[in-house]
Order: structure tokens, then sequence, then C-alpha cells
């Protein structure tokens, strides 16, 4: 395996991505002539004649309203094929049974909290041998997959920390250990990083966040860079039931329709989201790749093709405002970010990462990934950009109001 000289699709490409994103399926029935592909909700298929059946029986084992869906997202993301699961955590429930049982597996230790879960569990189960690595500690890593490992579980950037790691590089240290690679991609979307040109084997998603965009479907997706991966994938989602029903997956191609013109607004906002709060006295630190100050802004402008759409930020705690009740205050002043989980919707949202997301972490494992009180994570939305700045600096200059030093006259007399 040769690291991959370009990893950002060329401009040619990438137009053409846009296109098929926006007309996957469209004018395709050959019945009325829909414009829009019909949602096939039927749960079984006839059989064309005694013994000869067509492409799908049975809609758990595939349909054709999933199979859009699935072939569209395996070529955004240049993979062989796709399975569309339940939810994300479905598809990282596809990934590990389809690995199988006492194989090791190398995971950032920074990755979403379920999937932390997931792991943490199987492996207290005996099920799998799980250790969690700090991706960015090179040393590490090699250390780690020397130690002979069948699966390398990466997310970049990660969540909350915005953490970058580099995928070509580990892909290849992996691969050449016998790993395969994964690669979370839920954050940036295939709009924003394209994993497999990197080197992974497999991409997973939770189509819940970016990919359907507007908050109203759970749904996950792998896709693989390997036919036979593919396949296998495909067998496993069919023997341990965890498909997408067809009516969510036409919900999700729908939102996928606009992934590129909403991604374009989502990190026009989240740039100047980022430069507002890294200028603000309220905040101590800001992590977004997309700002030149951030230290993975480099590998970030190598690897990526945009910043994406997550802002996390520190605030500044004082003995006046400790750090969980400055991130409340900052909250009830938002009007414009709603205190809500998830990610990736056409609306803004603020999420706490230590009470919410992350809850399901141990403090222990919390404090090693750098998930403090004061760290909040913003979903930046498509919103007016002004609109949202506005409601910000409004919020955060309240929050430095509270977080000031009390007023000395109690203690005048
Ligand atoms: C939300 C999320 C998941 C889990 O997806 P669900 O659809 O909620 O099951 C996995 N990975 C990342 C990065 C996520 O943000």
């Amino acid at each position: 395996m040769t690291l991959v000289e370009s990893p950002k699709p060329s401009s040619v490409r990438r137009r053409r991505l846009v296109t098929e994103a926006v007309r996957a399926g469209i004018a395709t029935d050959p019945v009325h002539g829909a414009v829009v592909p019909p949602t096939v909700l039927s749960s079984n298929f006839t059989f064309k004649r005694f013994g000869e059946k067509r492409r799908f029986d049975y809609a758990r084992s595939g349909n054709p309203t999933r199979a859009l869906l699935e072939e569209t997202l395996a070529r955004l993301e240049g993979g062989a094929g796709g399975v569309c699961v339940a939810s994300g955590m479905a598809a990282a429930t596809l990934v590990t049974q389809w690995l199988g049982p006492n194989r090791r597996v190398v995971a950032q230790h920074d990755i979403y909290g379920g999937c932390h879960r997931l792991f943490v569990t199987l492996k207290a189960r005996g099920v799998l041998d799980v250790d969690f690595v700090d991706f960015t500690d090179e040393l590490a890593w090699r250390r780690a997959i020397a130690d002979g490992c069948a699966l390398v579980w990466l997310e970049t950037p990660s969540n909350p920390l915005l953490r970058v790691v580099d995928i070509a590089q580990i892909a290849e240290t992996a691969h050449a250990a016998g790993a395969k690679v994964v690669v979370d991609n839920t954050f940036l979307s295939p709009a924003n990083q394209q994993p497999i040109a990197l080197g992974a084997d497999l991409v997973v998603h939770s189509t819940t966040k970016s990919i359907n965009g507007h908050s109203d479907v759970v749904g996950g997706a792998v896709i693989a860079a390997d036919a036979e991966d593919a396949e296998a994938l495909d067998w496993w989602c069919n023997c341990l039931g965890l498909s997408q029903s067809p009516a969510d997956c036409a919900q999700i191609t729908r939102g996928l329709r606009t992934l590129h013109a909403r991604w374009r607004l989502h990190e026009e906002n989240a740039r100047a989201v980022a430069q507002l709060l890294e200028e603000h006295p309220a905040v101590a630190r800001v992590h977004y790749p997309g700002l030149p100050s951030s230290p993975y802004h480099a590998l970030a402008t190598r690897q990526q093709s945009g910043y994406g759409a997550i802002v996390s930020c520190e605030l500044v705690c004082t003995p006046a405002l400790p750090g969980e009740d400055a991130v409340a205050a900052l909250c009830e002043e938002l009007q414009l970010f709603s205190l809500a989980e998830s990610l990736g919707g056409v609306e803004s949202l603020i999420a706490h990462p230590a009470t919410m997301t992350h809850l399901s972490m141990t403090p222990e494992a919390r404090a090693e990934a750098g998930i403090g009180e004061s760290l909040v994570r913003l979903s930046v939305g498509i919103e007016a950009t002004d609109d949202l700045l506005a409601d910000l600096r409004r919020a955060l200059d309240a929050v430095a109001e509270r977080a000031r030093p009390r007023a000395r006259a109690a203690f005048a007399g």
C-alpha cells in the first residue's frame, strides 16, 4: 500500500459527486416516469416464476429504496459497496460482528461515546480485545498496532475535541501489520473527507447526522473499499437483521441530495463562529481545525476538503462561575443554539459532552480524553451567519459578566 498522493477529489470528480448526490435515481421509474424514485415499502417481492427469483425477494435482505441509498453512498465515498442499517450504532455493531470474536481492536481513545461504550462492553464480556490509544501520539499508536491487531478504529476529526489524525499514515502502518482500518466519517461526511482514497478499508456513518441533515431520521451506513468486504457486510446485515427501513432510506436519500449545498453554508458559518469564539474573552480555548491557530490545521488542510460544521470550545472558569455553571449560563442565554444531542442538522445546536454525549464514559476515561466540565460543542447550522454571531456574542458577553469576581461591597463593613 503506497501513500495516496492527492486524497482530495479533483475538481472534476468533485463536481461529478455533487451531481450524483443530487440526481441519485432521478427519472428512472419505468412505470409512471416519476421524477423522484418511488419508495418501495413492500416487505416481499414475487418470484418471476417457480425457482426464479428477481433481484429482491425479502426487504430485510434487500429492497430497491435501500439499494439506491447504498449505491449512492458507496459512490460518494469511493467504495465498492455499502450497507444501510438502522443507526450509527447498528453500523458499529455490524462491523464488530463481521470482524468476529476474540480479535484485537485498537481504537482511538476519544471516539464517539456510544462506540466507546460498545467496545468497553464487548471487552468486558470477553467478546473483543480492545485497546484505546491516543492517535495523536505517534509512538503510542505505532506500538499498539505493532502488538498485533485485526482492526484499527479511527474517528477524525474526533468528537468533541476535533483532533485530526493522519489516516494515510496510520492505514499504511496498519495494512503492513495485517489489520483493516475503519474510519467513522460522520463528522465531515463524504463532502469533506474521503477516507477510502486515503487507504481506509471501511467507512462508518451515522447518517442521522450530516448525511440526512434534517434531524428527522436515525440511520447508519458501512461502506467498504473492497467488493468482498461489502458482500460479507451485506450478508451479516441480513443475518443480524440490522437493515434500515425503506421509508427511512427514502428520507435519507432526500437529505443526501442537498448535502454538498448545505455543507458549504455549514462551513461558512462554522468558520465565522470559530473566529468569534477565538476572540471572545469568555472563551479559554477553541477547537476547530479550520483555524490557522489549530495544531491540526496543516494536516486537516492536506487531508480534508473542508473543516466541517462542529466547533468546540472551553469556557473561562472563575471562582464566581465554575465550569458547569458557565456552560449552564451560556445555554440559558443562547436563543439560536438549542440544547440537544446530535449534530450536522440544518439547525444550530449546543451540547455539553461531559453530561450529555459522553456521560457513558467513566470520569477517568473522560479526563484522559480531555473532555472537561467547561467544554461545549456547537453544531453550527445554516441560519443567517450574522444572526448566529449576534446570538453568540450577546450570550458570551452575559457569561463574561457573570464570571467577574463578585463586588466587594459585602465585605466592606
Ligand atoms: C451519532 C454518532 C454515532 C452513532 O450514531 P447513531 O445514529 O446515533 O446510532 C457514531 N459516531 C459518531 C461520530 C456520531 O456522531
